[in-house]
């Protein structure tokens, strides 16, 4: 059945005071694909708004086994014992495609799951992978305004998620494993351009020494990308979630990096930037949305789209006339 709404009020007050079942049920509430829930979401985003953007937006990616979730959660819990209040939001893309998930189907941060300074979320299911950065961005509102100072966006190196979560955080890191000779393992081409810092996981043990051998050649690599920011070079660090090495080096690292951004002004112009991308990837969503619902397309486009898989029609041809049904006029350019 359905379950109970609260009023506007009692959301809003509710998350301010970080009620915990309160706010569960206002991530719930933005990740309805209900009309009135969506009205009711976007009401209280507006009230809570002036509350939110003091969190350090950490975003984390990794390929499965990199050892995301053990060190998420011995991240979380050092953050949690310097008297931060951390939560932890996963974006799996995996779930939209084969509708299990490869962040979800596993007890993940055993140690920070019980702590009540924490709060994981799991993806949403059964969304597309732009539903689900949406509803990921509001849910990190949603978090800000009920104090959580860190919010740590987590995503599997599969799919377009690593774009997805680097266009909503400030500070973007790319765990990877050093191979089996000193190679890197687990970057996907593109990923390192997104990265802030790259850490090269499990440097514990017998990996300890192949990860610097690693880290080694991934500077040298660094030395040939094109800057991310004009204030900020990437960093590289070996880390073990496992042992827990590097991880208080990261954070130094993600504080400098949040000290540099401020100071010249790119963090306030990267979230404005941020937010103006994410109006228009709204946009675009909704547009393609309304185009395909629409009876006159809908009525087309199978055989439309069979014309132009067969060549019998050009793909310009094709669109201009699916947009003429939808009422777009034709652009001349
Ligand atoms: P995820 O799939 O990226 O979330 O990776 P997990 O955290 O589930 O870890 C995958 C496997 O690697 C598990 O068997 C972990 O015990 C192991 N592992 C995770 N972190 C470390 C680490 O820092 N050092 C070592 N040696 N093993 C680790």
């Amino acid at each position: 059945g359905r379950r109970p709404r609260l009023s506007l009020d009692a959301y809003e007050q509710g998350v301010r005071a970080a009620d915990r079942t309160v706010l569960a049920q206002a991530i719930t509430l933005v990740e309805s694909r209900n009309e009135s829930d969506g009205a009711l979401a976007q009401a209280l985003l507006t009230r809570l708004l002036p509350s939110t953007g003091g969190a350090r937006r950490v975003g984390v990616t990794g390929v499965p086994g990199v050892g995301k979730s053990t060190f998420v959660d011995a991240l979380g819990m050092r953050l949690l014992a310097g008297g931060h209040r951390v939560a932890v939001l996963a974006i799996d893309p995996s779930s939209t495609v084969s509708g299990g998930s490869i962040l979800g189907d596993k007890t993940r941060m055993a140690r920070l799951s019980l702590e009540p300074s924490a709060f994981i979320r799991p993806s949403p299911s059964g969304l597309s992978p732009g539903g689900i950065a949406r509803r990921t961005r509001e849910t990190m509102l949603l978090c800000e305004a009920a104090g959580f100072d860190v919010v740590i966006v987590e995503t599997v190196g599969v799919g377009q998620g690593e774009t997805a979560v680097a266009d909503m955080v400030d500070f973007f890191l790319v765990l990877a494993l050093p191979g089996a000779g000193d190679e890197l393992q687990g970057i996907k081409k593109g990923v390192l351009e997104l990265a802030d810092l790259i850490a090269v996981n499990k440097a514990d043990g017998d990996g300890e020494l192949r990860a610097r051998t690693a880290l080694g050649d991934l500077r040298a690599a660094l030395r040939y990308l094109p800057r991310k920011r004009p204030s900020w070079e990437p960093r590289t660090l070996a880390t073990s979630g496992q042992t827990g090495a590097g991880l208080d080096d990261l954070w130094r690292i993600v504080e400098e990096h949040h000290g540099a951004l401020h100071a010249s002004g790119e963090l306030t112009a990267l979230r404005s930037e941020q937010q103006r991308s994410w109006m228009w990837s709204l946009i675009s969503e909704r547009l393609e949305q309304a185009f395909r619902n629409h009876p006159g397309v809908a009525a087309q486009l199978p055989r439309i789209e069979a014309d132009v898989l067969a060549g019998r029609t050009t793909p310009t041809t094709a669109a201009d006339d699916l947009l003429a049904t939808f009422g777009v006029v034709r652009a001349r350019d």
